[in-house]
Formats: structure tokens, C-alpha cells, sequence
């Protein structure tokens, strides 16, 4: 990469990071996309897809397959600490998950991909909004992005705090869970603290709830299987001499298998039915299932291992563990074949993690993370006559 698109990336990704927007209301970092794709000379541009979402086409020099580039453009609620010099102008609202690095790197392909057409076929760029929500990769998808742009395989990056800079995370096995939010609310008709015995007790229906819930991992889920139950929230009552009509709890169900998320919904039902039995409350369970696991197919994993190896060496591959956290590029994953990498954002004891106050996205790796998806969208470009046959 040129000396003067480095700088004008890192000028790009710091200006996308002065100005963060919450999912769902990224109109002006999708303007801030839109002008710069189309100085950088990509062939179509599409605004508004699923929200702010776009989507860019770059043709190459003949006809054949397609596949998609995938990066995230929301930030989160949350007040920066960095004191940088490019810290968000706006209160309680920052880019705390590399987003805004997401983006640069996924702009920085298409400088590349624009500069030097690939061989054959077309590059999708994807800028999805939403991510934070879960909500944005599915209204892409609702909104026609798959039968518009049908691609073989899409390819995507999240910057990873705690593995060394620029270095990159390849999974063959599920590596971001799936994410399932529940409410369960147990209802009674309230009563004198003095006479519990006239009334029905929701908070000793809670108290139930909380301790009986652990036991679903630990009881029922194969030991095989990596699951995680935990409540967020509790609420309930006011007056120690009142017992209320109501205690409400949220919380999440995350997991890596389908089999096993149908169980983590079976199970918490059956524990809050149960319990509310037991106890004479009528219980209301709100179960909303959210991003399904992030799961690589092994073909486009094994391309990708092939880019890195071939154009940094097989010591810029390093193994890490995989995450209870979600991604809804897990529902983009599930649609079409593709991978999903981390690249390392720096490690050490001065590394902040995603989502807090004093984290920032490195600059160093945005070169880096740029040709990777450049290179992984020519290698999958040039390596795939099948689709063009199949075409014919
Ligand atoms: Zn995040
Ligand atoms: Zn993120």
C-alpha cells in the first residue's frame, strides 16, 4: 500500500472514531462511506440496505464467481476515557469494538481491489450497520442483500485485544457463540409481609429460579458441549413489609450448537413453569433468540490460512481461545460459506479489552488487515472455476 492511502485511511478511521453512531442511526458515518467509495472509484455503490447499510460492487477484468467482504460500522453506548486526540466528539457514545477499523480495513481492500482489478468475477463490499444489536446483519439479509448480490462466500475481520498486533486468529471449529435473551417474570397477586400465607411469594419464586437455572449447564448440557447461563437483572419490590407482585429477570443463553440452544430454551421454560408450580405464581417467559454461533466453513478457512501463510509467513498464524461472545456475522455464515478471523489489536498489561472505556483501534494493523481482505477476495476469485462452469 502507497504511503499516501495509509495515511489517508488512518485519517478515515480516526475520523470515523470522532464520530461514532449507535446502531440503527449511522446515517453519517454511511455518508462518511459512501463519498469515500466513491472517490475510490468502486464500480456501483447501494445505499440503505437493512437501515444504513451499504453495499459496494468492483467488477473484475472478466465474468466469474462473486464473493463478499464484510465489515461493521456501529459503535457503543459508552463514554470514552482515552484522552486521544481522536476521541469521540459525542457523549456516551463511542467506537469501544473497532468498528470504525472495521470499516477502514474493508476500505483499504477496495482502494487495493480498485487499483488492481482481480483477474475474473466481482468483490461485494459489505458495510453493515447494527452489529451491536444483533439486528443488522439480519435486516441485510430481510432486505434482499443475498438475491441482489448472490456471492459464494463472504469473508469478514474482527480486530482481537490480547493477541499480538497485525498477527491473525484462524478457527476450524465455532468460535463465537450464539446469543439467546430471555425475561422470566413471576407474578403473584402481592400481600402483607406478616402474612405470607394469605398471598403467593414471587421473590422466593426468584430465589428458586436463580439457584435451579445454574443447574441447566451443569446438569443437563452433554459436558461435551461449552454453554453459559447468566442473569443480568433482577427486580422486584420496594417496601420490606410488602410482598410484591411481581419479580422479573433477564438474562442470556449463549452456546455453539444448535441441538444445544434448543435445550437451553427447553430447560429454562421448564425450570420457571416448574417453579412457578411449586410455588402457586403464574410465571411469563419472554425468550428472544438472537445471533446463531459464528461458525467458519473449513473450505474458506483453509483459503485463508493459504493467503496468510503465503503472503506473511506461517508465524503470523497463533492460536487462541474461542469466545462466548456473539456476532451476527454468525447469521451471514449461516446464509453462505465463508470465514470469519480475528486479527490482534497489541497484547500486554496496557491492551485494553473490547467494549472498554480506554480501548481504541490500532492503526498499525490496518495496512495489514486491508490486504488480507484484498487478497483473500483474488484468492477466492481465482481459485474457483467451478462456479464459473457452473455458470456457463
Ligand atoms: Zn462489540
Ligand atoms: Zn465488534
Amino acid at each position: 500500500m502507497q504511503e499516501r492511502d495509509k495515511e489517508r485511511l488512518i485519517a478515515f478511521r480516526q475520523e470515523l472514531h470522532r464520530y461514532p453512531e449507535l446502531s440503527c442511526q449511522e446515517q453519517q458515518t454511511a455518508q462518511r462511506i459512501v463519498t469515500m467509495l466513491q472517490q475510490s472509484g468502486v464500480d456501483e455503490v447501494h445505499e440503505s440496505i437493512g437501515g444504513h447499510g451499504i453495499v459496494a460492487v468492483i467488477h473484475g477484468r472478466q465474468p466469474g464467481p462473486t464473493v463478499g467482504l464484510r465489515a461493521d460500522i456501529d459503535a457503543l453506548p459508552l463514554q470514552e476515557m482515552t484522552g486521544l486526540a481522536h476521541r469521540s466528539a459525542h457523549a456516551n457514545v463511542m467506537h469501544a469494538c473497532g468498528h470504525d477499523g472495521h470499516t477502514a480495513m474493508l476500505m483499504g481492500a477496495a482502494l487495493d481491489l480498485v487499483k488492481t482489478r482481480p483477474a475474473r468475477g466481482q468483490v461485494i463490499l459489505i458495510f453493515q450497520p447494527a452489529e451491536e444489536l444483533g439486528t443488522g446483519a439480519p435486516a441485510m439479509i430481510k432486505d434482499g442483500l443475498l438475491e441482489r448480490f448472490p456471492m459464494q462466500a463472504v469473508f469478514g475481520l474482527h480486530n482481537w485485544p490480547g493477541v499480538e498486533a497485525g498477527a491473525f486468529v484462524l478457527h476450524d471449529v465455532p468460535h463465537m457463540a450464539s446469543s439467546d435473551d430471555f425475561e422470566v417474570c413471576f407474578h403473584s397477586e402481592g400481600g402483607h409481609g406478616a402474612m405470607p400465607h394469605l398471598t403467593t411469594d414471587p421473590i422466593v419464586a426468584a430465589g428458586l429460579f436463580v439457584t435451579a437455572v445454574q443447574q441447566v449447564v451443569s446438569r443437563n448440557v452433554d459436558p461435551e458441549n461449552i454453554a453459559v447461563i447468566s442473569l443480568g437483572s433482577l427486580q422486584s419490590g420496594h417496601a420490606s413489609n410488602i410482598i410484591p407482585t411481581t419479580a422479573r429477570m433477564k438474562g442470556t443463553a449463549r452456546c455453539f450448537k444448535p441441538d444445544v440452544r434448543q435445550q437451553l430454551e427447553r430447560r429454562v421454560r421448564e425450570v420457571a413453569e416448574g417453579i412457578a408450580r411449586a410455588c402457586g405464581c403464574d410465571v411469563t417467559l419472554d425468550y428472544s433468540p438472537s445471533t446463531p454461533a459464528v461458525v467458519n466453513d473449513s473450505t474458506c478457512t483453509k483459503l485463508c490460512r493459504e493467503v496468510i501463510e503465503a503472503q506473511w509467513g506461517h508465524e503470523h498464524l497463533v492460536s487462541h481461545p474461542i469466545s462466548m461472545g456473539a456476532d451476527d456475522m454468525g447469521y451471514l455464515l449461516e446464509a453462505v460459506p465463508g470465514a470469519y478471523v480475528w486479527i490482534g489489536n497489541g497484547k500486554g498489561s496496557d491492551a485494553p479489552a473490547l467494549h472498554q472505556p480506554d480501548y481504541d483501534f490500532n492503526d498499525d494493523i490496518l495496512e495489514k488487515g486491508s490486504d488480507f481482505l484484498a487478497g483473500v477476495a483474488r484468492h477466492f476469485l481465482d481459485n474457483n472455476d467451478q462456479v464459473l462452469d457452473n455458470n456457463d
